[in-house]
């Protein structure tokens, strides 16, 4: 599973409705997203339908979704840092908050390093 300040940085990768009902006919088809087509939100793009092919006017809409959670840190609290095993160098290492986006090198003492 992602990290959730990773979702919300993603802001913008919603998820793109692509089963449309026909206004013609009231089918349920998928919407063929090749090259980009049906993805700009807010856009009319023409699409045919594939049962009464009548063209009909399509018109995309990203919903966002967001994920919410306590975070201390941000009130006055501590970090709940989570070490990353990966970034290491020398005598710091790498760690960022699992709340926030911070992130910071520490040293053996848990001291910050600028
Ligand atoms: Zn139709
Ligand atoms: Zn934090």
């Amino acid at each position: 599973m992602s990290e959730p300040w990773a979702r919300i940085a993603r802001f913008g990768g919603g998820e793109i409705v692509s089963d449309v009902e026909c206004p013609y006919c009231g089918q349920e088809q998928e919407v063929c997203q090749d090259d980009g087509h049906g993805c700009e939100d807010g856009k009319v793009y023409e699409e045919q339908c594939g049962f009464c092919e009548k063209y009909f006017a399509l018109t995309p809409s990203i919903s966002f979704d967001f994920y919410s959670k306590k975070a201390d840190c941000m009130n006055g609290g501590v970090h709940d840092w989570r070490v990353n095993q990966h970034i290491y160098d020398g005598y710091k290492q790498y760690r960022r908050c699992n709340n926030c986006d911070e992130s910071e090198w520490f040293n053996a003492n848990q001291e910050h390093i600028a």
